[in-house]
């Protein structure tokens, strides 16, 4: 069988790059990378077994073997797993088929020091290509289990790669580095010293559950005995969530961490979960450190994986935690299901909805816990999953009151610090009765948001909304504590009833005395709002545009667009402040002048400038620009 040579695909030549010219001081997490992957191929053809009989593969003796030759300076890491076929090998191991690598290189490029891009090949777990960065060649013998012709690959990682077909191959997959020369300098990094290898595979691998041989050379004395070595197990496989807490360090469970998360940094929290009774499990889940790049896209694989007693059934099983809680990563192991269970039985299952509901308290006790033992965690949390967390503020009303005591906002109090709903609630003033908050695009869009003004004028705090979905969790929750959330930018404001400076009779005497111009503004901006009225919101900004509290803000009818979906335009308000000199002068000039075309203009322009404050779009930006360039031109 002639052997073809194939071009990698440019992400993947860039990858492998890095990977030759890598000076990622942790060289030794290959291996794990490695031996992860046999850990997979075995998993998955246990599974495939399990649901055909009839597949013709050997599970007799599933197992990984680590083969070390100090002369010819190799280590090959063998499974008896899946294998792949010769198409999967290609498009498997010559292309990156998964989005976030690109993403990846992406980041690598922009990352400054090397330090911070080293740190990234672990994040984006770009796994069989990580054995470059100590091998100068890499072959492998792979044949998927059930078929007859194994194939071989070949590469230096220098832009080619080839394959031929070969007809002896045992079932599963065998990977041979070809180590670069040793470096005199560093014994420690020999990889073909049992020692070392034993080391690698007892800090990152001892919970893979499944075996990992290895043979070692018998000692020099033992050399003339014809007996043949024993393979030695080199990891204990025990399973991290079936063993008593006492018996496992915090390294082991941050192992056990990388190797299902797909994450090189230690986690942020370890959860442990034992249930006992009818329906037993034990569930261990972490907490990351750091959001997942692709944590709001669709196709984000979640990182709970399911076992039943030890053995491995599926990953990213949706069924065992809420979306909002799909950054949680970890195991989750229970006693009394089929090893057939799909994710359609799941879905449905009582004991597993009951599962679900017990480790989604457990995760938010834990938040809640975080927040009063640590605050510097809690804050690394909150930064990193607040927005996710905040989806559940929607979808879980069963656990909506946890969620907003351990969420935290930005605020008007302090510009960096967060602040949680309580604490506001503590520093409210007297009579004040309504939890403020505004939402928008940015921190700085909000602050500078006309809305804002009676409120910074008063000293009053405001909450500062600027996730999508703060538009929409603020609506479905309505209070907190018995204070209402109300948005500075909806409904009739009227801070002035508690001010003793300003009385009912001088703002009845104001209405009166704007109450033509009120009117006759409404008439000329029909289409576009349904109220004229005078604003206590207002000092430095002659208007503001406001929407009733019932209506859709701006930002969230833009949303539901931007989604495909038809919304009726909501009419806004628009309010004046009576006290600024323009709109005073558009009074006079209204009592005084017969001819009101100019007026009708400044009335028009007066609701787009309002329009643009709150960071939205006159309706029609070219006459918008064309009267303010007449009125511009007039001043000169
Ligand atoms: P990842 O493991 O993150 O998917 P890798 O580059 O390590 O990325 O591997 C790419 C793919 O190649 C794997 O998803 C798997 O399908 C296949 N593969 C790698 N190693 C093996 C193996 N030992 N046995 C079977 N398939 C493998």
């Amino acid at each position: 069988m002639p052997t073809s040579t194939f071009e990698f695909q440019v992400e993947a030549r860039q990858l492998l790059q890095l990977m030759i010219h890598s000076v990622y001081s942790n060289k030794d997490v290959f291996l794990r990378e490695l031996v992860s992957n046999a850990s997979d191929a075995l998993d998955k053809l246990r599974l495939e077994k399990l649901r055909d009989d009839a597949l013709d593969a050997d599970v007799s003796e599933l197992h990984i073997e680590i083969d070390a030759d100090q002369d010819a300076r190799t280590l090959t890491v063998r499974d008896n797993g899946i294998g792949m076929s010769y198409d999967e090998v290609g498009q498997l191991i010559g292309t990156i088929a998964n989005s976030g690598t690109a993403k990846f290189l992406q980041e690598m490029k922009e990352a400054q020091d090397a330090a911070g891009a080293e740190g990234l090949i672990g994040q984006f777990g770009v796994g069989f290509y990580s054995g470059f960065m100590v091998a100068d060649e890499v072959t492998v013998v792979t044949r998927r289990a059930g078929e007859s012709q194994g194939t071989r690959w070949a590469s230096r990682g220098e832009g080619t790669y080839t394959l031929e077909t070969v007809d002896d191959a045992p079932q599963g997959t065998s990977v041979t580095l070809h180590l670069k020369p040793a470096d005199p300098e560093n014994q420690l990094h020999d990889y073909t010293s049992p020692w070392k290898i034993k080391e690698i595979i007892k800090r990152y691998s001892d919970f893979i559950t499944w075996p990992i041989r290895m043979v070692s050379e018998p000692p020099a004395a033992a050399d003339d005995s014809d007996q043949a070595p024993e393979p030695e197990t080199l990891n204990s496989m025990k399973a991290l969530w079936a063993r008593s807490r006492e018996e496992v360090s915090d390294e082991e469970y941050h192992e056990l961490y990388k190797h299902i998360g797909h994450d090189w940094r230690d986690p942020l929290e370890t959860i442990r979960l034992q249930a006992e009774g009818t329906f037993e499990y034990q569930a261990l889940l972490f907490l990351p450190a750091h959001a997942p790049h692709d944590l709001f896209t669709r196709d984000f694989q979640r990182g709970v994986q399911l076992y039943v007693k030890r053995v491995f059934i599926m990953d990213d099983c949706e069924a065992l935690l809420p979306p909002y809680l799909r950054f949680v990563k970890g195991v989750v192991d229970a006693a009394d299901l089929s090893l057939n269970v799909s994710r359609e039985i799941l879905q449905q299952d009582r004991q597993i909805e009951r599962m679900r509901r017990r480790l989604t308290k457990k995760v938010l006790s834990t938040v809640k816990e975080l927040m009063t033992k640590d605050q510097d965690r809690y804050a690394t949390f909150w930064r990193e999953f607040g927005t996710a967390l905040k989806e559940g503020l929607v979808t879980d009303s069963e656990n909506r009151e946890t969620i907003l005591t351990v969420a935290s906002f930005a605020s008007t109090h302090h510009d960096t610090e967060p602040t949680t709903l309580q604490q506001y609630v503590e520093r409210m003033r007297d009579g004040q009765d309504d939890i403020y908050y505004l939402t928008g695009e940015s921190r700085q869009a909000i602050e500078n948001s006309p809305h804002m003004e009676a409120f910074r004028d008063r000293g009053i705090e405001v909450l500062l909304l600027t996730d999508p979905v703060d538009e929409v969790w603020v609506d479905a929750v309505g209070e907190f504590d018995g204070k209402k959330l109300r948005s500075v930018a909806k409904g009739e404001i009227d801070l002035d009833a508690k001010d003793e400076d300003t009385s009912d009779d001088e703002r009845e005497k104001q209405t009166e005395q704007y109450a033509e111009l009120l009117g006759w503004m409404k008439e000329q901006l029909d289409g576009d709002i349904k109220e004229v009225r005078l604003s206590s919101r207002l000092t430095v900004s002659p208007a503001c545009i406001v929407s009733d509290a019932q209506d859709l803000t701006a930002t969230l009818e833009n949303m539901y667009r931007a989604m495909g979906q038809e919304v009726p335009h909501a009419k806004r308000i628009l309010e004046l402040n009576p006290e600024h000199q323009l709109v005073k002068g558009l009074n006079q000039a209204y009592k005084e002048r017969e001819d009101r075309t100019e007026l009708a203009e400044s009335a028009e322009l007066l609701h787009s400038l309002a329009v643009l404050a709150e960071g939205g779009q006159p309706k029609d930006p070219a006459r918008f620009v064309k009267l303010m360039t007449d009125r511009l031109e007039r001043t000169l």
